[in-house]
């Protein structure tokens, strides 16, 4: 019995991995974890199965003649080795750039970062948090000094109020929805803000169904009634805010009938909402991707914190403003700073202080201006001037958005290289594949979304020469004359907590002993931070910042008269790489459907079932149709796990100018039958 972390969602639920014969047979939950207290959801209980698929990679693979051929590990190195050093030559250090992932350990993520920024020499380095979480942590390090959840899950059995902001948790976040859910219950009052009628919109008190990209208007509606009913909490804003007479002068056009005039969401109830969550002692405020995903992501980040702040609750029990993130690693991905502009701990590559700790540490000479981000690497590449990428553990060509254009950048390469459990469909697109271990394969640590800091631990042996992403690094560190001088993932933890100070205070062995820490926990002594800002914000004084309404980048016309948005399913994960290959969680959800509401599919004379085309002015989609009223009149929307019906090959890739997050969520498209 092996006790390790859930490979899916950032909730971070503890499983036991029965092991017979060298290999997973069975999943059990950790019946004393901390959060998940002896429970999974499908996901978790179905973790194993995608382990032992056949289709795993297990050799490294090599393109020669237009075909992936195995080769050993050897050859695969010299030619990856022989590709990057090439580019370097040609366009300089920042001519190559890495992808890491989000779904592997810290102990990767930090590797993945490191050899970017010293054995390559650039900060292009980034990850799939671009098309998640971003905008988190540029708008709550803008107004608390801080860019992760403030507050535990624990937290909701604390709370005297849920809202629950563009994340549809019982879906994605499957036993956290259920603590929501058991809270509600036991009377908790419950808001949900969505365009979808979400399963947590269905159950809640009340559901402000508003249109797609209008959040901001709808808490300016909240903060507004606030202000007028004297809901604020008028000590703490003088005790710890700032900016708080130009926040309500900001607010003064913001009446609850203006919201309503662009949310569509009755006066009364946007009224309603605002009493709800600020006449409660404690209001506990979460969101998810509906709020980030939007060209206005930073912003809604910064309008809700603005709201936690005016009611006095940040830094509260049952409180604070929580992310949810997605993926089970996304938060220890950006801690350990696999981002273009930070290295781990947030501490920022143009600092010089910063800089030269690094410097200090691995004996060499690094770049100080942020590099490209994920997105602007593929646009790097399709203009020739990013000659060779490293993607670990990450498939763009389906999560990112305009996939007939990733795969295109991607192609214009001199060398793709990708790190992978299968061949993806962006590892089909790739000169050199390397085999990866599994979460089941590997020690290591995962981040939760709530910053608890968690041991992953090898229960069974990498199938056939897989490895693990930090040996495959520092193997190829050693190709290019610049070894990394990791030996095990415990001696990378020991690297990394030496050099970022939040967790600094941890080890493998305090985590393991501990069933997890939050940070941050700078010293061996500390006992870890489950809620932050308690005595004061991060940043010291909390900074209200006035936002206006940013319309969507592109709104429906005439030829294209409906607005597309995307969600997850239940049953599947991310790209569905892992998922996919589990057949009882495929069994459920084998299809990409796009939900349409049954006035839109009348008039086009489409059934549940049917074939149906999705266009936009970046591409189409054909897939079939399920007619719900899951979704307002004039809305449709894709789940983004299936690549053969993927909404990535119609979303906009227009991007926040702040976090450069593109709007995954609306664009405008048509639909009409096959
Ligand atoms: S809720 Fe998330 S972490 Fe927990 S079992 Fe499900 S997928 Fe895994």
């Amino acid at each position: 019995m092996t006790t390790t972390t859930c490979p899916f969602c950032a909730v971070g639920c503890g499983l036991v991995l029965d092991v017979a014969g060298g290999r997973v047979v069975g999943v059990a939950p950790e019946r004393l974890h901390p959060v998940s207290r002896g429970q999974l959801c499908v996901k978790g209980w179905n973790a194993a199965q995608f382990i032992a698929s056949p289709e795993r990679l297990t050799r490294p693979l090599l393109r020669r003649n237009g075909r992936l051929e195995a080769v050993a590990w050897d050859v695969a190195l010299a030619a990856a080795a022989e590709a990057l050093a090439a580019a370097r030559h040609e366009g300089g250090p920042d001519a190559v750039g890495v992808v890491a992932s989000a779904r592997a350990t810290n102990e990767d993520a930090f590797a993945a970062m490191k050899f970017a920024r010293a054995v390559l020499g650039t900060n292009n380095v980034d990850h799939c948090a671009r098309v998640c979480h971003a905008p988190s942590v540029a708008g709550l390090r803008r107004t608390l000094g801080s860019g992760a959840m403030t507050n535990p899950i624990a937290d909701v059995d604390e709370t005297d109020c849920l809202l629950v902001v563009g994340a549809d948790v019982t879906e994605n976040h499957a036993i956290l929805g259920a603590r929501i859910l058991a809270a509600h219950e036991r009377g908790v009052p419950l808001v949900v803000v969505d365009p979808r009628r979400t399963r947590l919109a269905r159950a809640a008190d009340l559901h402000a169904q508003i249109r797609l990209g209008t959040d901001i208007a709808f808490v300016n509606g909240m903060l507004h009634a606030i202000f007028a009913h004297g809901w604020e909490d008028r000590a703490y804003l003088d005790a710890r805010c700032e900016n708080v007479d130009a926040l309500r002068a900001a607010l003064a056009r913001w009446t609850p009938d203006e919201a309503a005039r662009v949310t569509g969401v009755p006066a009364a109830a946007i009224v309603d909402a605002a009493r709800l969550y600020a006449a409660s002692r404690r209001g506990w405020l979460a969101y998810g991707l509906g709020v980030t995903q939007h060209v206005s992501g930073t912003e809604t980040v910064i309008a809700l914190s603005n709201l936690a702040l005016v009611t006095g609750n940040v830094g509260a029990i049952g409180g604070g403003v929580n992310p949810l993130r997605g993926q089970n690693n996304v938060q220890g991905a950006c801690d350990m700073g696999a981002l273009p502009d930070v290295y781990s701990g947030y501490q920022p590559v143009d600092d010089a202080a910063a800089r030269r700790r690094f410097e200090a540490a691995w004996g060499v000479a690094l770049p100080s201006a942020p590099g490209l981000t994920s997105l602007s690497m593929q646009h790097a590449a399709h203009d020739g001037r990013l000659k060779t990428l490293l993607v670990i553990g990450e498939d763009p060509v389906v999560t990112d958005p305009g996939g007939r254009f990733v795969a295109r950048a991607l192609g214009r390469l001199d060398c793709l290289i990708v790190a992978e459990l299968f061949l993806t469909e962006t590892a089909t697109c790739a000169d050199i594949v390397l085999p990866a271990a599994s979460f089941a394969e590997k020690d290591g640590t995962f981040t939760s979304t709530e910053r608890r800091v968690q041991r992953v631990r090898r229960a069974v042996a990498p199938p056939g020469e897989a490895r693990t992403d930090w040996e495959m690094l520092e193997a190829l560190a050693a190709r290019l004359g610049r070894p990394m001088g990791f030996r095990d993932a415990a001696g990378v933890f020991t690297e990394m907590a030496a050099l970022t100070p939040i967790y600094g205070g941890m080890s493998h062995a305090r985590i393991g002993a501990s069933g997890g820490l939050c940070w941050p926990c700078p010293t061996p002594a500390h006992p870890g931070t489950p809620r932050l800002h308690v005595a004061s914000c991060v940043r010291g004084r909390g900074r209200l910042i006035p936002v206006d309404q940013t319309p969507p980048a592109e709104l429906p016309d005439a030829e294209y008269p409906l607005q597309l948005t995307t969600f997850r399913l239940h049953h599947q994960y991310g790209s569905g790489s892992m998922t996919r290959r589990a057949p009882l969680l495929e069994r459920e959800n084998p299809l990409g459907l796009v939900w349409m509401h049954a006035s839109d599919a009348a008039r086009r004379r489409i059934t549940t079932g049917a074939c149906v085309r999705v266009r936009s002015r970046r591409g189409e989609v054909t897939t079939r149709a399920i007619v719900s009223d899951d979704v307002p009149p004039g809305v449709v929307a894709m789940p983004y796990h299936f690549a053969e019906a993927s909404p990535n090959l119609v979303t906009n890739d227009a991007l926040d100018p702040i976090a450069r997050m593109p709007e995954l969520k609306v664009c405008a498209v048509a639909v009409e039958a096959c």
